[in-house]
């Protein structure tokens, strides 16, 4: 079989023998180099297993993201795997999952990242009554997701996946972007992309679209439902079918639960963002400068609701 990835033209026939980032991986024998000890699991994702594993010599714990070969056979999921390795090892921010190394034996790849004990956002909500943040919390998260667009868009990545799934909480309850399996990195600021790519709920509808191409909007468009799904507790366009989600998204179609009593500040910044043209939604900046954000209810630390639900605590 061959295919296209990143202009090369490949064969995946033995995907078994061949290195994920061209050689340039450590080879170990099989499975993890015996510095480091499997831990507990810690969860699964479409291609991935992880868990939790500790160098036995420095003591520190690492999330090992392990993905096996024979799960990358299609061409599409090895330029995924590929593509994420080559993007987020690049990635040095506070606010980003670090990715620490890689390597490979002859049937997986191993991906070291920075473990991140609370799980996701999404998990903290569902755990958590009334299933939603309150406004100061949603405030201290968004501030912390900002920081981390801002750098990923100076560096010309798209993460195209953003989600509360993909939002994870590290130890001390603080967010750090993961999952770049669907990142791209654009080659100049005018460049647009055409893959159609993301989340069902999360996903921007100039991608849906599929015309002229798309950008760093798309990860704009994404933080809005985000904010929206943290104060409401649901995601805006959810329907029980991927199809009529769609069709929301592309007419633009939610409103705001009159059940659930949020600031008109809030309101107003989602109406801002949500905007099918992606020139008219606001910039990062702005977003940061919104009355909402800006409003005195900013938190200057986490606040004491999310510390106390904190699972790796004690
Ligand atoms: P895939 O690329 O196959 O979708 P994910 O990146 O979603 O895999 O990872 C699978 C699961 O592993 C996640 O849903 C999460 O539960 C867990 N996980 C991933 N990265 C980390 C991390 N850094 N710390 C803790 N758990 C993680």
């Amino acid at each position: 079989m061959k295919a296209k990835v990143f202009g090369v033209s490949r064969s995946y026939g033995d995907l078994q023998n061949i290195d994920i980032i061209e050689n340039r991986s450590v080879q170990c024998k099989s499975g993890l180099p015996s510095r480091y000890q499997r831990g507990k699991f810690l969860g699964k994702g479409g291609f991935a297993k992880c868990y939790e594993v500790q160098d036995l010599e420095t003591k520190e714990t690492f999330a090992a993201k392990i993905v096996s070969k024979s799960s990358v056979t299609k061409p599409r999921a090895y330029a995924k795997l590929r593509s994420e390795i080559a993007i987020h090892k690049e990635l040095h921010h506070e606010k980003v999952v670090k990715f620490y190394e890689h390597f490979e034996d002859a049937e997986h790849v191993y991906i070291m990242l920075e473990v991140c004990p609370n799980r996701t956002l999404n998990e903290f909500m569902r755990r958590r009554p009334p299933k939603r943040l309150m406004e100061p919390e949603a405030m201290f998260y968004v501030y912390d997701l900002i920081l981390a667009l801002q750098y990923l868009h100076r560096r010309r990545v798209i993460h195209r996946d953003l989600k509360l799934g993909n939002l994870f909480l590290d130890k001390n309850m603080r967010l750090k972007v993961g999952d770049f399996g669907l990142a791209a990195q654009l080659e100049f600021v005018g460049d647009k992309r055409r893959t159609i790519c993301g989340t069902p709920n999360y996903i921007a509808p100039e991608i849906l679209e599929g015309k002229h191409g798309h950008s760093f909007e798309v990860d704009i468009w994404s933080l809005g439902v985000i904010i929206y799904t943290m104060v409401f507790g649901r995601p805006p366009f959810e329907t029980s079918d991927v199809k009529t989600t769609y069709k929301r998204i592309r007419m633009n179609q939610y409103s705001f639960p009159d059940s659930v009593r949020v600031s008109g500040q809030v309101k107003e910044l989602i109406g801002h963002i949500l905007q099918t043209d992606p020139v008219k939604r606001p910039s990062l900046g702005n977003i940061l400068n919104s009355s909402w954000l800006c409003s005195s209810r900013l938190p200057p630390a986490m606040p004491d609701s999310i510390g106390l639900w904190a699972t790796s605590r004690g």
